[in-house]
């Protein structure tokens, strides 16, 4: 099964929304907004939803998106100049665009359920780090019959190794056909992704979450320790985690949980998940188990997530059981 037309639908996608998202991130620079503010974020997640949800949809009328956000916050009265503002945003890209359209484009992405074939979206991964000025991304993918077939992901802050002149990455997948990277900017492409082939413990780099709440760096930490890996960690925010792992640019990425409640979200890793193993990366979760993609919004039977290039896989998943992290079953 080729998916061409998917893919270059999630490209076109993702890249527009990258524009509203930088152009809402480059205001927040300014000085016409404070940083504590949270309607930046506001603005750019409903707009960003709504550009992708609203070029899916023409394409695909009948798949289904599941997506972070819906508009009913945004269409309550006290919400008034968040949405103004938003609207504002999508209509500098889309010009002809009504209000009403641009909310009920935002709401093609209220599915919840499990289906046969459906998209998942995080119009902005990372929020914590778009409000800091550091990095996020859009991130797409499609998944048919449980397992991710397309993904896309726009990283406007990102700049690999491979072309440090470039800020702002474009990583898309598709199933069998490796990892593509292009500069965001001008659809240039930087090349194929192949993950490292460092297998050294004193070489390995990792990378995690900038937020603590959203992973244990006490326990990663530790696992490093055990793996004999002397470098620090490097903190990012958003799926440009799994981007860097896709590229080369590090060997393993943790995300250890840091409560046993939490459940992670199918749009934070289905996209970044295929980046990585199309690039020759693996991805489970902390006991080794594959993400599994069949519980609607919910990766409902996995634990963490670990990213690898591969090699490391094995020693990783070793470590992280002599750390017991993960042993006790998560509470209900
Ligand atoms: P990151 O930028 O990698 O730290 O991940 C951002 C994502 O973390 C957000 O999109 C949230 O969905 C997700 N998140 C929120 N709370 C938690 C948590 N307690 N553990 C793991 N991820 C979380
Ligand atoms: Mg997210």
């Amino acid at each position: 099964m080729s998916y061409y037309s998917e893919k270059m639908i999630a490209m076109a996608a993702v890249r527009e929304a990258s524009d509203l998202c930088i152009n809402v991130q480059q205001s927040l620079m300014g000085d016409s907004i404070s940083k504590a503010d949270k309607s930046p974020v506001t603005i750019a997640d409903f707009g960003s939803q709504a550009l992708v949800c609203s070029r899916i949809r023409r394409a695909y009328p009948g798949d289904p998106i599941i997506a972070e956000e819906t508009s009913a916050a945004l269409r309550k009265d006290e919400n008034d100049s968040e949405r103004n503002q938003m609207i504002h945003q999508v209509r500098l890209l889309r010009p002809d665009a009504s209000a009403a359209d641009i909310l009920d484009w935002i709401d093609y992405g209220g599915h919840k359920k499990q289906a046969d074939r459906f998209w998942t979206l995080d119009p902005i991964d990372g929020t914590k780090g778009f409000l800091r000025g550091d990095q996020y991304a859009v991130a797409l993918a499609l998944i048919v019959d449980g397992e991710v077939v397309v993904a896309a992901l726009a990283c406007p802050n990102l700049v690999l190794n491979s072309a440090p002149d470039c800020m702002g990455v474009l990583a898309v997948a598709v199933k069998g056909e490796g990892t593509e990277l292009y500069q965001l900017g001008n659809m240039s492409p930087i090349g194929k992704a192949q993950v490292s082939s460092t297998a050294e413990p004193s070489e390995v780099r990792f990378s995690e979450s900038v937020e603590s709440a959203h992973t244990s760096h006490s326990d990663a930490q530790r696992i490093a320790g055990i793996l004999g890996i002397e470098g620090k960690s490097v903190r990012l925010d958003s799926q440009a985690k799994y981007v860097v792992v896709a590229a080369g640019d590090a060997e393993i990425y943790m995300r250890l949980p840091s409560s046993r409640r939490y459940v992670e979200n199918i749009w934070d890793h289905a996209g970044g998940m295929l980046i990585v193993e199309e690039a020759g990366g693996k991805v489970t979760d902390i006991n080794g188990l594959p993400l599994s993609f069949t519980h609607g919004y919910l990766l409902e039977s996995n634990q963490g997530v670990i990213v690898s290039n591969s090699i490391l896989h094995q020693p990783l998943l070793g470590a992280i059981k002599k750390a017991e992290i993960g042993s006790k079953k998560r509470s209900s």
